[in-house]
């Protein structure tokens, strides 16, 4: 096991546009790296992802893994996961990290079972065990209602799938230079059975969540699905992403995917209007981070009231239409 060195984190790109996790993983790599006192790596796998490279060595990688090809173009899992997973083999790697992203979760999944090694997947947090070294891993279990700290003692890379938002986005530091290895592709031996047909766009319209800088999210209060049309206009007005309570998720009113919490996403916008929401510690788990959060409640005792930066105690049906009508 001493033959595995340096901590790696993979840099997911898709349809050309590198994912914001990866600044969150070099943040989360960079505190492995500098307690154990190796080396942070990226891995870039696609077709045309070079570009990636400087932004990468300029946010904290010291080393970065390219294989770029154009049957990488798009993404497939198994061809991936091979190429981590030689990629695995050729450097060995100490501690592996992956976006727990929905294209993360497969492939982080996939590539431990090629390498054969452990895997901690949804991670929030991850530390140095300083004594040996060990990658400690937390996550929610048990519904949420518990964190466990998982670790691997037996095989290396020790792998990690990490939710997004988890860690602030590393900074860049113009003009850091770092070390580039290129890794072949090799169509012989990273083959699938599936076969990439079509990329279908998913229905959910407008602004991803977890890059909202403005989420108006609504709960149980909101009462009706068609209150969220309502609470899609304050969000339009201002440029930002309607979101929900699970609540309002278990009524059918909304998605799941627009789901902020313990058992939703994460998100960490700048502003958060809470509407019809009470605040319970499940939900407040994905979005206490936001930088200002506004409530809209009934209730003036509703724990997210004591919570909010501003909390305007009234009827969100009165409230909404009052700032959309200000806004004009
Ligand atoms: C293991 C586990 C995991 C969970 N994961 C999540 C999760 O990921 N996300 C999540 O959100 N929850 C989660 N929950 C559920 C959580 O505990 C709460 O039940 C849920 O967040 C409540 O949603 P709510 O605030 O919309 O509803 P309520 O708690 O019912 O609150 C509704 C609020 O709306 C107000 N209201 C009513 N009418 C109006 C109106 N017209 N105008 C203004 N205000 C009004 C009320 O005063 C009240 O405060 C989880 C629970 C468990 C046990």
């Amino acid at each position: 096991m001493n033959n595995f060195k340096n901590v790696w984190i993979f840099a997911q790109v898709q349809r050309g546009r590198l994912s914001p996790t990866a600044l969150e993983l070099l943040t989360a790599g960079r505190k492995l790296a500098d307690s154990l006192k190796e080396k942070l790596c990226a891995v870039l796998v696609g077709y045309h992802v070079e570009p990636f490279v400087k932004d990468l060595v300029e946010h904290g990688a010291d080393v970065i893994y390219v294989c770029d090809a154009p049957l990488l173009e798009n993404y497939v899992d198994d061809v991936y996961a091979r190429v981590l997973a030689d990629l695995v083999a050729q450097y060995k790697p100490n501690k592996f990290l992956l976006p727990a992203t929905n294209l993360g979760r497969s492939l982080s999944a996939k590539t431990a079972v090629f390498v054969g090694t452990g895997l901690t997947a949804d991670a929030t947090e991850v530390t140095i065990h300083e004594p040996d070294g060990q990658l400690y891993a937390t996550r929610p279990t048990f519904g949420g209602n518990l964190m466990a700290t998982i670790t691997c003692k037996r095989t290396r890379p020790e792998m990690c799938s990490l939710r997004p938002m988890s860690y602030e986005k590393a900074l860049a530091k113009p003009g850091r230079t770092g070390e580039v290895i290129h890794f072949a592709f090799d169509a012989k031996r990273h083959v699938s059975a599936a076969r990439f047909i079509e990329f279908i766009k998913s229905g959910a319209e407008g602004i991803d969540l977890a890059e909202a800088e403005i989420i108006v999210a609504g709960g149980r209060g909101v009462g009706k699905p068609e209150g969220f049309v309502l609470l899609q206009k304050l969000a339009d007005r201002l440029g930002g992403a309607v979101a929900a309570s699970r609540a309002a998720v278990d009524n059918g009113w909304i998605d799941y995917r627009y789901q902020i919490g313990l058992t939703g996403r994460t998100v960490k916008p700048k502003l958060y209007i809470a509407c019809g929401i009470s605040g319970q510690i499940q939900h407040m788990a994905g979005m206490s981070g936001s930088d200002v959060i506004v409530a809209i409640n009934k209730d003036p005792q509703a724990p997210i009231m004591k919570a909010a930066n501003f909390a305007v105690e009234g009827d969100l049906y009165e409230v909404i239409p009052a700032m959309l009508e200000e806004l004009k």
